[in-house]
Formats: C-alpha cells, sequence, structure tokens
C-alpha cells in the first residue's frame, strides 16, 4: 500500500499539531508522501501564515517598512521548530526571501514561501526526503497547470525516494518563476501527487471529520456523509469547495484512487470516502443537499419555440458575448429560462435583453431576481420511487412556493429553485423528510 497524505493549514499551525501529524503519519508504513500546507490559525482571530506573506510583500513592492512582519513570519516558524525540539535554522532561508522582496519578485513566490518552509520543517521531522515542489510541479505559459510534464518529471522524481514531503501550493512556470494554485491549492498539489506516484490511497487531513450531509449552519449537527462518488460531489460543488478545493478531484479521478477526508484532532473517525463509484448504499436516499442563493432567472417566451431551429443558441450567444456564464437552463414548449448569478448580471442585464430581442425575437423577456437554487444529490435515487414526489410534498407542507425544478438525466440531482428567503425553510424541510424520518 502507498499513502499520499495532505495535512491542512489548521493541521499544522503549531508545534502541538506538528506532532499530532508525527503521530497519525508513524502509525502507518505506507504514509509515504506527505504534503503540506502553510501554518494556518492556531486559534480564531489568528491570521494564516499565507495571508502574513501577501501582505508582507505588498508591503515590499510599495516600498514600505516588510522587515517586522517578515520577523514576524519567522517567528511562527520558529515557534514551532523549538517546540519540536529541532535543531534546524532558517536564517539562510529568509535571508534569500528578503532579498526576493526586495527584488520585487512576485506575489506568488512570496505566499509560496508559507508552504515551503512548511515543508523543509516536516522534512527535519519526519526524516523524510524534501522535494521542492518548483522543480516538480509545472504550469503552462497560459497559467494552467502542465500535466504531462509534471507527471513525468514528479514520478520519476518520487521513485528515487521511498518516503518525501512535497510542499503543496505552487508550481513553477516554463520560466522557472514560482507560481501557485488558487487558494487552498495544497489539496490540488495532494491529489497530482497521488496521481503522480499511483497512490491507493489520497489522505486528506483536516480539521472536520469529512462532508456533511447539509450546511451546519443550516441544519444544527447534520449527520456526516460516509461515502460520496466524485460525480455527486461536483454535483455538491456549492458545499464541497470549504473542504477540499473544487479541483482536486480530477487528477486523483483519472486514476480511480480514493480520497479519505480526516480529521488530524480526532485520527479515530473514519471521515469521508469520495470514490469513482460504489455498491455501498448511503444510508439515507440522498447523499447530500447543497444549495446558494442569489440567483436571477430569465424567462424567454415565444410561440412556438419547441419548432425553431437555433433559438436556445441564439439565446445563449447572447450571455457569452455579455461574459456571463449560467447555471440552469430548464426549457418548456415556448419557454426558455436561464439561471445566472444575480451580481454578475445585474451591471448587463439591459444588453442581454435588448441582445436577446435583437437576436433571439421572442415575445416577452420576465426577470425574476433573489432566487435560490437548492441542489438535492443521492446516487441511491435511481433505484428508489418517489424522491421528487417525497421533496415536493415535505416543501408544500412547508409553504415553501417551488419556483423551478429540474432533474438531471442521471437521475443523480435534482434542482430545486426557490425563493431567497425561503432558502433555509426549504433545505431545514428536505433534510427532514430523508434523515429525521429515515426514508
Ligand atoms: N496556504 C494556502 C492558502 O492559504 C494554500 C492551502 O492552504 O492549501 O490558501
Amino acid at each position: 500500500m502507498k499513502k499520499v497524505v495532505k495535512f491542512g493549514g489548521s493541521s499544522l499551525a503549531s508545534a502541538e499539531q506538528f506532532h499530532k501529524v508525527g503521530e497519525i503519519i508513524r502509525a502507518q508504513e505506507d504514509r509515504k508522501y506527505v504534503v503540506p500546507s502553510a501554518p494556518g490559525k492556531r486559534f480564531s482571530g489568528d491570521t494564516k501564515v499565507t495571508d502574513m506573506l501577501y501582505e508582507c510583500y505588498h508591503l515590499a513592492e510599495e516600498g514600505e517598512e516588510f522587515k517586522g512582519l517578515l520577523k514576524n513570519i519567522k517567528a511562527r516558524y520558529e515557534e514551532i521548530i523549538s517546540g519540536l525540539n529541532l535543531s534546524l535554522s532558517l536564517d539562510s532561508e529568509f535571508k534569500v526571501i528578503e532579498e526576493n522582496f526586495l527584488k520585487h519578485i512576485g506575489e506568488n513566490y512570496a505566499a509560496s514561501r508559507g508552504e515551503y518552509l512548511n515543508g523543509i520543517i516536516m522534512a527535519d521531522y519526519l526524516g523524510y526526503a524534501f522535494v521542492d515542489a518548483a522543480k516538480v510541479i509545472f504550469f503552462k505559459e497560459d497559467g494552467t497547470w502542465d500535466e504531462e510534464r509534471t507527471k513525468k518529471v514528479l514520478s520519476e522524481e518520487l521513485s528515487k525516494h521511498d518516503k518525501a514531503v512535497i510542499p503543496g501550493f505552487y508550481g513553477s512556470l516554463p520560466n522557472g518563476t514560482v507560481k501557485t494554485f488558487s487558494r487552498g491549492g495544497s489539496d490540488i498539489t495532494g491529489s497530482i501527487v497521488a496521481q503522480a506516484v499511483h497512490a491507493d490511497v489520497y489522505e486528506n487531513w483536516t480539521d472536520v471529520s469529512g462532508f456533511l450531509l447539509v450546511d451546519p449552519r443550516i441544519i444544527k449537527n447534520p449527520v456526516g456523509i460516509e461515502t460520496i462518488t466524485y460525480r455527486e460531489l461536483r454535483e455538491l460543488s456549492y458545499m464541497g469547495a470549504t473542504v477540499l478545493h473544487e479541483d482536486a478531484i480530477f487528477p486523483v479521478r483519472k486514476e480511480g484512487i480514493p480520497i479519505n477526508i480526516r480529521n488530524t484532532n480526532a485520527p479515530g473517525d473514519n471521515g469521508t470516502w469520495i470514490v469513482e463509484s460504489t455498491c455501498q448504499k448511503s444510508k439515507y436516499t440522498i447523499t447530500g443537499i447543497a444549495g446558494k442563493k442569489g440567483f436571477c432567472s430569465i424567462n424567454i417566451e415565444k410561440d412556438m419555440m419547441n419548432s425553431e431551429i437555433g433559438f436556445g443558441r441564439k439565446v445563449l450567444n447572447v450571455f457569452e458575448d455579455n461574459g456571463i456564464s449560467f447555471e440552469h437552463v430548464p426549457s418548456g414548449i415556448d419557454t426558455l429560462t436561464v439561471f445566472v448569478h444575480q451580481d454578475h448580471f445585474m451591471d448587463k442585464e439591459q444588453q442581454v435583453v435588448t441582445g436577446i430581442h435583437r437576436l433571439a425575437k421572442p415575445d416577452t423577456i420576465d426577470i425574476e431576481a433573489d432566487l435560490a437554487l437548492i441542489a438535492v444529490v443521492g446516487r441511491g435515487m435511481k433505484s428508489t420511487r418517489g424522491t421528487a414526489g417525497r421533496i415536493f410534498s415535505a416543501l408544500a407542507h412547508a409553504k415553501v412556493n417551488v419556483k423551478m425544478i429540474d432533474q438531471g438525466s442521471s437521475e443523480l440531482n435534482i434542482i430545486i429553485g426557490v425563493k431567497n428567503e425561503d432558502f433555509e425553510t426549504a433545505i431545514e424541510a428536505i433534510y427532514n423528510i430523508f434523515v429525521l424520518a429515515k426514508v
């Protein structure tokens, strides 16, 4: 067995947290490749090292005093080093960083030092080899990840080490400049490493015991999700991003490597498994509920729309030309509705309306604002009759007016549009009918 283990910022925020991580890694011989984040918050109100680095670099760029803040960042690492009783000095590393800040080397480099330095400490602490991500993870000129080059160089390099630490979050551009993924991107590095070494499992250690069936800010103490498929998770992407970076599933998905979300502070919990496919039924018919407020719908009507070839394309062209992506497009015989994010749409609404009139010549266009979308997702829905019926009778009982229904042809999800103000009530009604009533 070969496991890649990624630890998030709160798991590595202090020497005490490092101790927990050390115990987790040493508990299993097959935890061979370790991907650390930068030190996160030690307590609520604390600042993540990554945020300190961005701020520090901006001061340097503006020619202001930055050395005081750099010293504070150094102190965060020194606290960890002394708490672990290591005889490691980062003096020369910080000298280089200071010089590079003075040269205005770039904010990506600055942010990446959070993971880089934590990786050096982690490698020293575990006695593992340190592999700088800038030498093994590559981006293309246009800033997208260079999968081919990375796979080749990374797997070649890691085949030389039985055990290694590879810092998360960054790699390098063709000219050697350091570039980071978007925020939370260490999750992506972990996935890339798992793909490169053909790992059996990608363990992602964080500060929660996996995904919850629903947002705990809406339902108190909701049940957890034991197993979820990659596709279900994509459908629930409104909720997933806070636990796992959205892009982190793609590299492992190609190899069918499962991801196990685990809790550093409760290592005995099984967490959530994210898998390609499973014959394990989820405990309830649904796997998860997620949603978001702040959409608006553009309802377009035209008699005989159903027989007009190219109508949909013309309408969607207008959205494309205005740089607006759409979320859902349910349609009827003579109607087509486009759901978009309200804040992206607002500035351009009149251009869009005029554009649709000009191109598609509809009879009427009606805009409705302040809508929420709720995704009810579950692989179990396919084999269970009456799921939709149960959802809608629960919503009717809760006096929620359903504005839109969209069931994907995969029968994996049902999307429901409601008014923003009904959002919480609707989610609660759906949760109760499936989880509390256990159907
Ligand atoms: N340290 C980076 C951030 O705060 C990346 C990560 O933690 O995954 O976004």
